[in-house]
């Protein structure tokens, strides 16, 4: 299937990940180290994209970014895997109410886009020009953030000479989705304690007629809420319908079409809060290098397993489903029911790594960063996880981004496949035409030094020159020039743009391998 066709569930745009130095006494500069630079990627529905790079490039820190372990310096990251409207993030209302300035904000910063490139344009080729570069890349993505804030929420809405109704109304609709949202989770409370109150009463021997006189309030309240939450419901529909006839009024301009498209509901994760994120964090898990220190120590399986359930309102402590619901996933990552009750001291590392994985996949994620899941473990044991982990990935419809410095391991478990250098990715295309067809210097030395077995194989390894620069000042232009083997006066000045050279295969370079 042709990427365009495919569902996008996380796509990255413009990521930046800077860590702040604490600045010494005689220093002036406040220094960062450039973890992730100007990274944009989109990650398919039911693919594994594999990371690859030499330690220390980047990888782990954009997996966890994308988490939202660390709070993004820069740029957009949206997750398509659930709807805005579901968690209804603050960042929304706070666009949907300043809807007038910031269409005029808009206009603002993209007249500035297009004065910068008519200089950049009249400028001739050289070290002027290459300088001003820069400066515009950062100018259009200004300009081009501010227009998807606002389109994404609004749709056709934009071509509205007056923003302010339309900013009312969806307001209006913000506020009662909100109020819907949270009477659901209460209703959502009530029946998990339902469910608990009734398996303690069956524990302790009652009959059904007591169970049902002491569930008896309970289930009251939630026919209450249940009516409470109708009521919501339709007030929801009537502000729907007062938007469905407004856009009707302006469905006739010939723009309308032009930027409905942009309209989406997909949650930018870099701007939300804290809390807002917690809703998320089902849905988005990380699977450890160390399946050692990753375990509580203190904890049985069943405990840990259990954990992230009650914390995510999955099941009520006292639940009687819960153990059966644990057991079930305990058996799809291979781990015998009678392991529940043990401590992780008692496995070893892959069923350690076992219970790792069964910790994330109880909650149901729909996207999980395996950061070199495998590497702590014996040759022998990796591929028995990474099988578990394909197999789980087809029964789950998981979406994997799995991080690894072991190009063969990445060849075998990945669909597609991103190589990093210094926190950018450099090349990016389906592993198939990757490995056949390396188009940056850097991928072509990565793949020389694989070991092969084949004797007739009389391609000799590209040795790397030189250690890789520092991420606080990493080299300018392309990074890479300072190892490069092809690296010529322009690769010490200008940024490589990131461009497709063959469908769905993307590279940085300004002097690209051609393969035959
Ligand atoms: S841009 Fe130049 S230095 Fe960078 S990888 Fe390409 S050839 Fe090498």
């Amino acid at each position: 299937m042709e990427n365009k066709d495919r569902k996008v569930l996380i796509r990255v745009q413009n990521l930046k990940q800077y860590f702040p130095i604490k600045k010494g006494m005689m220093q002036k500069e406040k220094l960062f180290v450039r973890a992730n630079d100007d990274i944009t990627v989109d990650i398919y529905e039911g693919e594994t994209l594999g990371l690859v790079g030499e330690s220390g490039c980047g990888k782990s820190t954009l997996g966890r970014t994308l988490l939202q372990l660390y709070n993004q310096t820069d740029g957009r990251t949206m997750y398509y895997g659930r709807d805005v409207d579901e968690i209804a993030p603050q960042y929304v209302l706070d666009i949907l109410k300043s809807l007038v300035d910031r269409k005029k904000e808009y206009f603002v910063l993209n007249e500035k886009a297009a004065t910068v490139k008519k200089q950049y344009d009249a400028l001739p080729d050289g070290d002027a020009k290459y300088a001003m570069r820069t400066q515009l890349l950062e100018a259009e993505k200004n300009a081009r953030d501010s227009f998807l804030d606002i389109v994404q929420l609004v749709g056709g809405f934009f071509v509205a000479d007056d923003m302010a109704p339309i900013s009312e109304v969806l307001v209006r609709e913000y506020k009662a989705g909100v109020e819907y949202r949270k009477l659901n989770e209460k209703l959502n409370d009530t029946r998990i304690a339902y469910e608990g109150l009734r398996s303690t009463l069956k524990e302790k021997g009652k009959t059904q007629e007591q169970i049902a006189a002491g569930t008896e309030n309970v289930l009251l309240q939630i026919k209450k809420q249940e009516e409470i939450i109708k009521i919501k419901e339709r007030e929801l529909e009537e502000i729907r319908n007062e938007i469905y006839k407004l856009m009707k009024k302006y469905e006739s301009n010939p723009d309308f079409a032009k930027y409905e498209v942009y309209r989406d509901k997909g949650i930018n994760l870099a701007r939300l809060s804290e809390e807002e994120s917690r809703k998320l964090r089902k849905d988005l898990q990380l699977i450890f290098q160390d399946p050692y220190s990753s375990l509580n120590p203190r904890m049985t399986v069943g405990q840990i397993i259990s954990e992230g359930l009650l914390a995510h309102k999955y099941f009520d402590r006292n639940d009687e489903k819960l153990q059966n619901y644990v057991m079930e996933v305990m058996e799809k990552c291979g781990l015998a029911p009678y392991f529940i009750h043990r401590y992780p001291h008692q496995f070893s590392g892959g069923q350690r790594q076992r219970i790792g994985i069964a910790r994330s996949l109880a909650l149901k994620p729909k996207f999980v960063v395996c950061d070199e899941a495998v590497s702590a473990l014996d040759v022998s044991i990796q591929s028995q996880i990474i099988n578990l982990l394909l197999d789980l990935k087809e029964q789950e419809n998981l979406t994997y981004l799995f991080i690894s410095h072991d190009l063969s391991v990445i060849k075998y478990i990945s669909d597609r496949v991103g190589v990093m250098y210094l926190g950018n990715i450099v090349e990016l295309a389906s592993t198939e035409e990757l490995f056949a067809h390396p188009t940056h210097p850097y991928t072509e030395a990565l793949l020389s030094a694989i070991p092969t077995t084949d004797v007739d194989n009389k391609k000799e390894a590209i040795i790397l020159e030189g250690d890789i620069p520092s991420p606080i000042k990493p080299p300018t232009g392309c990074k890479f020039h300072t190892r490069c083997r092809y690296a010529t006066d322009i690769c010490k000045k200008v940024v490589p743009d990131f461009e497709e050279v063959r469908p769905g295969h993307f590279v940085a370079c300004h002097h690209k391998i051609v393969n035959s």
